[in-house]
């Protein structure tokens, strides 16, 4: 067993643990962005959000929000990131899906930087990136009805 996440889900590897459940643990991160920096990970091995189950994103994510309530109540940052890498070039250094909870404070180091969209490009990628609705059956009342704006802007994102 090579991760050192699964080593620390086995005990073979120490943490400082904040939250455990049968599926989930969360422990503090001991390479910190700031102070009170904690990580949740599935305690199953998953890599990357492409590669976990949607139930079990939904176990870590719920976790996430319990530690990171318990942060802001304590530890009372000004604000808090969730963040989550995938793959080398986004950060990820562990390869077992695992979400950061990181507190901010004033003058804190961490940087985010962004940039001002190009506007071609910028509707050029929402249309290859939208995401279709699932479609789902109406109900008998609603069928009678003349259709409704969510109805019409689903089959209008079709014809792309
Ligand atoms: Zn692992």
């Amino acid at each position: 067993m090579e991760c050192i996440f699964c080593k620390i889900v086995a005990g073979e590897l120490p943490s400082k643990k904040i939250y455990e459940d049968e599926d989930t643990l969360a422990f503090m991160d001991i390479n910190p962005a700031n102070p009170g920096h904690a990580l949740v990970i599935p305690k199953k091995h998953y890599e990357n959000i492409f590669d976990i189950d949607e139930q079990t994103l939904k176990q870590i994510i719920s976790v996430t929000k319990k530690v990171a309530e318990r942060i802001n109540e304590k530890l009372k940052p000004e604000g808090l990131n969730i963040l989550q890498n995938n793959g080398k070039r986004a950060g990820q250094l562990v390869n077992h899906i695992h979400v950061h909870i990181i507190p901010r404070f004033a003058d804190d180091k961490v940087l985010f930087t962004y940039q001002k969209a190009d506007v071609d490009d910028f509707d050029r990628i929402q249309k290859e990136i939208t995401v279709e609705t699932p479609e789902e059956e109406p109900f008998e009342e609603e069928k009678k009805e003349e259709p409704r704006k969510e109805t019409i802007s689903r089959k209008w994102r079709k014809d792309f």
